[in-house]
């Protein structure tokens, strides 16, 4: 039988479950955070906690407005989607409609729910065009916002919203979801030491060579630093095939300087895709130069598509690697 399921974020399920059935108005909710940790299935989870015929805060998976949100028909609950082809929103064809939309009366009894999955590539007309609903909330209508940082929402709309971060689960939440998906245990574990608590990312990793690559180029990266082998840096990097690859091999190596910083200023690290990594780094570098590495990268993979080609892009990321050595 299909039923919701969200792993960990415990604070957030119990939060809104007390909400609900204390009858309270629920507001609009913005749920941010990295990608990968469920947004969109908690925003599911969330719109099926509100409807469910039994009113006990949490979705029983077996009512039937349950079941018709489990299978993507319940006709008050709408995924909004961008319309544009560059996949951001308009505020003509995607948001106007749903403002209107959401004063007139649900379908079915409960409440009309609206998702926006992706709020970042809502534009600054979109939000304000959206504001109206957040400052005037009708009635039965809940939107829910689901976004990668709050930076990129208004904070017109953040001072209106219920918003809240989802965090990455536990080794055994993990384990557990990685194995539900019809993985064993030994590939739970690799999945683990690559994305910790991220299960989107394991998912992916554990389904798709091109992410398996990009977290072993990243480690190929940081031991050829650790080692100053400039031959095996530009080795490492001459790997990625294109540029897509190139933006996600960079993500991972973020997330092991960043820990890396950690380590180097004492704070306990949270976990990346190779710890012992960011530990040799941390030793051969101080922070203040692995964070102006971090700025060169973050830089590139912003204007990744104004390189020529990707043998210029990845020769400049090896030259900026190599300044950690
Ligand atoms: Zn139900």
């Amino acid at each position: 039988m299909d039923c919701f399921k969200i792993y960990g974020n415990e604070y957030v399920k119990d939060k809104l479950s007390s909400m609900i059935t204390k009858d309270r108005m629920i507001p609009s909710i913005l749920i941010y955070g990295e990608s990968g940790l469920g947004k969109s299935e908690m925003a599911k989870y969330i719109a099926a906690s509100l409807n469910c015929e039994k009113r006990t805060g949490s979705p029983c998976s077996q009512c039937r407005s349950c079941r018709m949100i489990l299978h993507g028909n319940h006709p008050d609950v709408t995924y909004v989607v961008p319309s544009s082809k560059a996949g951001l929103y308009r505020v003509r064809e995607d948001i106007r409609p749903i403002v209107s939309d959401a004063y007139i009366s649900p379908n079915e009894s409960g409440r009309k729910i609206y998702i926006i999955n992706d709020a970042q590539k809502l534009n600054a007309e979109c939000q304000n065009a959206l504001l109206k609903v957040f400052e005037e909330p009708p009635g039965e209508s809940v939107f829910i916002l689901t976004a990668d940082n709050k930076q990129s929402v208004l904070e017109t709309i953040l001072s209106r919203v219920f918003s809240f971060e989802m965090s990455r689960v536990s080794p055994e939440d993990a384990k557990k979801a990685v194995m539900n998906n019809g993985f064993d245990s030994q590939k739970a574990q690799e999945a683990q030491s690559a994305f910790p608590g991220n299960i989107g990312k394991q998912l992916d990793f554990l389904r798709g060579e091109d992410v398996f690559d990009s977290v072993q180029i990243a480690r190929s990266i940081t031991d050829a630093v650790c080692q100053k082998n400039e031959y095996e840096l530009l080795k490492a990097y001459s790997q990625i095939t294109d540029r897509e690859m190139a933006q996600s091999v960079i993500d991972i190596l973020l997330e092991i300087l960043s820990s890396a910083v950690e380590i180097a200023s004492g704070a306990k690290p949270c976990l990346c895709a190779y710890n012992e990594g960011a530990g040799k780094i941390s030793g051969i570098a101080p922070a203040s130069r692995i964070v102006s590495v971090c700025e060169t990268l973050i830089d590139a993979k912003e204007k990744i598509q104004s390189y020529a080609n990707l043998s210029v892009l990845t020769a400049v990321l090896a030259a900026e690697t190599s300044k950690l050595q």
